[in-house]
């Protein structure tokens, strides 16, 4: 059984539609494949009709970008129910945020003597839920400034870069109660994925599973061996759901392929049941 918790597709900023990349996900030998867009559930419908004609399981999930302590932090949540009023309303000001970015982006481009528009993130963004960073760097590619997404981010847009624009992130354990109130679960994704130390450490993995966070994203490409041990062993320490997944984006992310790092099917079960139970902090509404 192979199961691959976190993926993207253009509703956010894969580069596969959502059909696409579940059929892609059966074709990788995927057994379960959750589809977790950045703040949108808008690929959900598609991605289940076709997980239902290549007979996989999808679930449904998202990846909400959070704020822990001034750092930013993205939260997995499986299984909420995207119309509970405190997610949606999160999920509508995460989404008015970004796309609210886009032109000041364009504009400090510009400034720097690149020649883009809005048009072109637009063009760029074709069937995503909201445009953003993303699409502005993919816009650069198509443009021939930058030879890929990474290097757009390196060189302009990533943080502390000269075309860097911040915006509204959900306080974490805002969206952690939010996703359990929405009949969910949470996951940290990448914990100590992007800057490694100065990570959450024990204490604040523990703080958090009070409010609900069911477990730890520790088997992905962004942790190495050295980050994946102590990850894992905390989780163990406090009794939270270990996962493992591919933060797959089709072309959009290399060395990211479906099932590259996968869940155990006992910690997917762990996971499942937290919801089920209600363990994962405050009550279903109804
Ligand atoms: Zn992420
Ligand atoms: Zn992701």
């Amino acid at each position: 059984m192979r199961i691959d918790l976190h993926t993207h597709s253009r509703a956010s900023d894969g580069t596969d539609t959502p059909a696409g990349l579940v059929h892609a996900a059966a074709a990788a030998g995927l057994d379960v494949v959750a589809l977790t867009d950045h703040d949108t559930a808008d690929g959900w419908a598609e991605a289940a009709e076709e997980a239902t004609r290549v007979g996989i399981e999808l679930v449904p999930g998202m990846e909400i970008s959070t704020v822990h302590r001034g750092r930013a932090v993205h939260l997995l949540a499986y299984f909420p129910d995207p119309a509970y009023p405190p997610l949606a309303a999160e999920l509508a000001r995460i989404l008015v945020g970004r796309a609210a970015r886009v032109p000041t982006m364009v504009d400090r481009l510009n400034r720097l003597g690149v020649d883009i528009t809005e048009d072109d993130v637009r063009l760029a963004a074709a069937g995503a839920a909201a445009s953003g960073r993303p699409h502005v760097a993919d816009a650069l590619v198509t443009l021939g400034v930058v030879p890929d997404r990474t290097a757009a981010f390196d060189r302009y847009l990533g943080w502390g870069r000269p075309a860097h624009v911040d915006r509204y992130a959900t306080p974490l354990e805002v969206a952690i109660r939010a996703v359990a109130g929405a009949g969910g679960v949470s996951v940290i994704a990448h914990p100590w994925g992007r800057g490694g130390p100065g990570g959450p450490d024990e204490a604040t993995f523990a703080a958090l599973q009070e409010l609900g966070l069911a477990g730890l994203e520790v088997d992905h490409q962004d942790h190495d061996a050295d980050a994946r041990g102590q990850l894992r062993a905390i989780a163990r320490n406090l009794d939270l759901v270990v996962t493992g997944s591919s933060d797959y984006h089709g072309v959009g992310k290399t060395d990211h392929d479906l099932g590259c790092n996968t869940t155990a099917p006992e910690e997917y079960e762990r996971l499942t049941s937290a919801r089920a139970t209600g363990t994962s902090g405050a009550p279903h509404p109804g």
